[in-house]
């Protein structure tokens, strides 16, 4: 027979939504003492669009930059790609490009009209020894300031312009960071994007503690750099890049409509994906094993 108390915890599991791939994570879950959130997708709904379009010099037009980094961004599959091409098409047609490659965490890099085109984050101007022209830094500064994702495009070793692309915070993530936090717990987010714009999301969702500009295969790390101060941590996270952390981590909990690869590494799953789901995983635990020690 299923003890009472299991049958109970699935029972009411799967009312909240949570989904139970792993008994000894929920488990593990009522001593959770801090929460690493993935940024995109988790805390924000993960659809960006392009917000603003800044270009270096009056001698290229911003319907032709933004043509210039989907040329590049066509065969990428990333959520930053798709915003581009879909802009960028919706202002006129957007030029071919070939030998693309994908640079994993930093952007993409394809030929363009016979030329180097590349695009992408702060950390493909510094692996490309470039710096921001001080043409569009008040705008570029801005726009991270606000939250918003700021991408380079680059031709021929020379920065044409920067492009926003804006993504939602979700509206139950600063109620489930605050309650978390209510209940002693340290919140902390990793992402791959820039600092700047990492602060500017933690800061409006009430984050503790910000991991930026990390590479993904290095997003375990951060979760082992957690456990190395003592803490049980939990990892809430959408994507592929977050199934090695969610797996690293005391309890890997994947949210909604993650990728199947991180359900597979998440011992709990969340049906729905409201970051709320994290605090009933933890009243759950408590409720179903505080009686069992
Ligand atoms: P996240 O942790 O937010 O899921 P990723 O690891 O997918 O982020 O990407 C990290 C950063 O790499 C992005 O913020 C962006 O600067 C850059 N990047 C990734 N993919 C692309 C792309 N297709 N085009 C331009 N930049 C990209
Ligand atoms: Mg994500």
């Amino acid at each position: 027979a299923i003890p009472l108390v299991i049958a109970i915890s699935t029972a009411i599991s799967a009312r909240a939504g949570i989904l139970v791939k792993d008994r000894l994570a929920l488990e593990r879950m009522r001593q959770v003492d801090a929460v690493l959130f993935d940024k995109t997708g988790t805390l924000t709904v993960g659809r960006p669009a392009v917000s603003g379009v800044a270009v270096a010099s009056s001698s290229l037009g911003e319907d032709e930059l933004l043509a210039v980094a989907a040329a590049a961004e066509r065969d990428s599959e990333h959520p930053l790609a798709r915003a581009i091409v879909a802009a960028a098409s919706a202002r006129g047609p957007v030029p071919a490009g070939s030998d693309f490659r994908s640079l994993t965490g930093k952007g993409v890099r394809a030929v363009v009209d016979g030329a180097e085109v590349a695009v992408g984050g702060p950390g493909l101007l510094r692996d490309l020894d470039l710096s921001v022209p001080s043409s569009v830094s008040d705008r570029v500064g801005e726009w991270a300031a606000a939250g918003s994702t700021v991408l380079y495009v680059v031709r021929s070793g020379a920065v044409l312009g920067a492009l926003a692309l804006a993504d939602e915070i979700r509206p139950e993530s600063r109620e489930a960071v605050a309650l978390l936090r209510d209940e002693g717990v340290h919140t902390v987010m990793i992402t791959g994007d820039a600092r700047n714009v990492a602060e500017s999301v933690a800061a409006k969702v009430g984050i503790d503690e910000v991991f930026a500009e990390v590479l993904p295969e290095d997003k375990d790390a951060a979760v082992t750099s957690l456990q190395s101060r003592g803490l049980t941590a939990a990892m809430v996270g959408d994507g592929v890049n977050d199934a090695p952390a969610l797996a690293r981590a005391d309890v890997g909990i994947a949210i909604g409509a993650g990728t199947d690869v991180a359900v597979e590494s998440a011992g709990v799953v969340l049906a729905s994906d409201d970051p709320r789901g994290v605090v009933s995983a933890r009243v759950l635990s408590q409720a179903s094993y505080r009686k069992m020690v």
